[in-house]
């Protein structure tokens, strides 16, 4: 590809043609797929703090949901836009696919500034999106998650005000909600988790001690953060950081909970003792062993690919990389796990959450963890294997994976009517 691809449903097609062409799929099977089955656009009023009414507009996208439910976040951000949640969608249905739980693939975003809002604000803008997007939602439909700049409080909301719609409580209709309304253990690090694993398991294959791997970490906030801190408990030095006001670098490592300290003090990470700042581009090129892009997309591109020193890199955002540094990254012989694999941990222990819901029976966090830490391991070996059987990368070894199972499932399902 000559070009960098920005548009990240361009990113994401292109991704699943190259699947599709290595699998053989019909082009019947490749047209189904390549498109999001239902896209629901919503234009909405919210009431401001100060009286005004102000419109937002908003997206739930399902793509595929033939394995499933619809399953994916919510994110409210500047940047949301109708291609950005259709990306987002597919890539859910793989990654779904990938860890082998029984859901199909969405996402939903409002375009918004949440960190210009008030809580409140951000409650009636949350309440008002979710009673829009309703026609979709349902425990057995279309089931909402965190995603950027989303928590457990907005999660919250969501299943209180299906609920106020139907007249009593539907935990099931959301995951990520606090623990008190139906929430799970472990459902806050479970991304993250999901990382340390997949990190450690590629270091086993790299020949790469933990002990010995100097670590970046660009993004702080849930992924990003608690990321930093289990990569440093698995041994490994991490000496970059970053969020959105910049990054800070110490080749001589930097102490995750002063840093986590030092963010929640001052609302970012500039300025942390003992750091140099540099911003989020320079911080993806300075001197690492594995580089962990936790924010947003298109981050690793065309333009930076060859000056990345990492040796590993482990996609905890979704869609970080560009086809084209991509492909750079398989010529310089630099391993990708890719995110699909690599932040399925998330969706695997919404999936617990879930079940626990519906059957009204809670696990212990050892239980989830444990769990967690199995469908994780046994889902890097399988890509793993099925990119040396194919003798090509674990991206391409999680889409042949995942795709064949999500083409399996749609063609055994068959052409409605
Ligand atoms: N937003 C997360 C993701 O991109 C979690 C989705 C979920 O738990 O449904 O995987």
């Amino acid at each position: 590809m000559a070009i960098d691809v920005v548009n990240p449903y361009e990113v994401a097609v292109a991704q699943f043609d190259e699947a599709a062409e290595r699998l053989g799929l019909s082009q019947a099977m490749r047209a189904i797929l390549r498109k999001p089955q239902r896209e629901l656009i919503v234009n909405f009023p919210v009431r401001m703090d100060n009286g005004d009414v102000e419109m937002f507009t908003g997206y739930r996208v399902q793509h595929n949901i033939n394995r499933g439910p619809a399953k994916g976040g919510i994110r409210f951000s500047p940047a949301v836009s109708l291609d950005e949640v259709r990306a987002l969608a597919m890539w859910m249905t793989w990654k779904c696919a990938v860890v082998g739980i029984p859901y199909g693939g969405a996402k939903g975003g409002v375009i918004c500034d949440p960190h210009e809002m008030s809580f409140t604000e951000l409650e009636r803008l949350t309440r008002r999106y979710t009673t829009e997007i309703s026609i979709l939602l349902g425990p057995n439909s279309d089931i909402p998650a965190p995603d950027m700049n989303t928590n457990p409080q907005v999660m919250g909301w969501i299943m209180d005000t299906y609920s106020m719609h139907r007249g009593y409580s539907i935990p099931a209709v959301v995951t990520g909600k606090p623990l008190s309304v139906g929430g799970s253990e472990g459902r806050l690090e479970a991304t993250a988790r999901g990382v340390q694993v997949v990190a450690r398991e590629a270091l086993r294959d790299l020949r790469m001690a933990p002990e010995d791997c100097s670590v970046i970490i660009q993004g702080f906030g849930n992924v990003g953060s608690i990321s930093a801190r289990l990569l440093s408990r698995l041994g490994c030095k991490i000496v970059g950081l970053s969020d959105i006001k910049g990054g800070v670098y110490n080749p001589d490592g930097i102490d995750v909970f002063a840093a986590l300290r030092y963010s929640k003090e001052h609302g970012n990470l500039v300025g942390l003792p003992g750091t140099e700042f540099v911003s989020n581009s320079e911080l993806l090129e300075q001197p690492c062993d594995v580089l962990v892009p936790a924010a947003l997309e298109n981050q690793l591109t065309g333009r930076n690919a060859a000056r990345v020193k990492a040796r590993l890199i482990v996609e905890a955002a979704n869609g970080p990389t560009t086809p084209e540094a991509d492909e750079i990254f398989n010529e310089r012989g630099i391993t990708v796990v890719p995110d699909i694999l690599a932040n399925a941990g998330g969706v695997t222990v919404s999936y617990f959450e879930w079940v626990q819901d519906l059957q009204r029976f809670f696990w212990s966090e050892p239980e989830i963890n444990s769990r967690l830490e199995s469908i994780m391991t046994r889902s890097y070996r399988a890509v793993h294997d099925k990119a040396e059987e194919q003798q090509t990368n674990l991206r391409m070894g999680a889409y042949l994976l995942a795709v064949s199972r999500v083409a399996e499932a749609t063609e055994v399902r068959g052409v409605y009517p």
